[in-house]
């Protein structure tokens, strides 16, 4: 299955989604593995999706590594805001005017196959809804 849900089945299969354990995406973090580094601060990194979905598409991250959107907590309250407006400020740098699509995918129903949380900023072309 090498599919994004098979992908995200495997994940689940795997336990990852009760989260805990490093991601690839704290060796992004880390620099232990290259990425396309769009914009970073003391607590996110923005890069591309090293499999793009549209024209751009980009992933928000936080450093701290929240395994999903389903476990956060109040406190995570600020870094979340942070994070949509970061989202919000690379896309206009991308020069996404014409809009763009924000995703969170949480668990195995919503097809999550990393277990570090990230937004999915996706634009440069028509998006349709309802999503598969
Ligand atoms: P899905 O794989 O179903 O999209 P997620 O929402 O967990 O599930 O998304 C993980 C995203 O991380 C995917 O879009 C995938 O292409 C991306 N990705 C995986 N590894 C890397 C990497 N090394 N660098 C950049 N993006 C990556």
């Amino acid at each position: 299955r090498d599919g994004e849900v098979g992908k995200a089945q495997q994940a689940a299969a795997a336990g990852e989604e009760a989260g805990g354990q490093p991601t690839i995406f704290s060796k992004i973090i880390n620099r232990t593995i290259p990425a396309t580094i769009l914009y970073e601060d003391d607590k996110c990194l923005v890069f591309r999706d090293v499999a793009p979905q549209a024209p751009v598409h980009f992933l928000v991250i936080p450093k701290r590594p929240i395994p999903r959107i389903s476990r956060v907590s109040p406190q995570d309250t600020e870094l979340l805001g942070h994070l949509m407006v970061v989202a919000a400020r690379t896309a206009q740098a991308e020069g996404l005017a014409e809009g763009y699509r924000l995703v969170i995918n949480d668990g195995k129903h919503g097809a999550q196959s990393v277990y570090h949380l990230h937004l999915h900023v996706l634009g440069g072309r028509q998006m349709g809804w309802p999503p598969g």
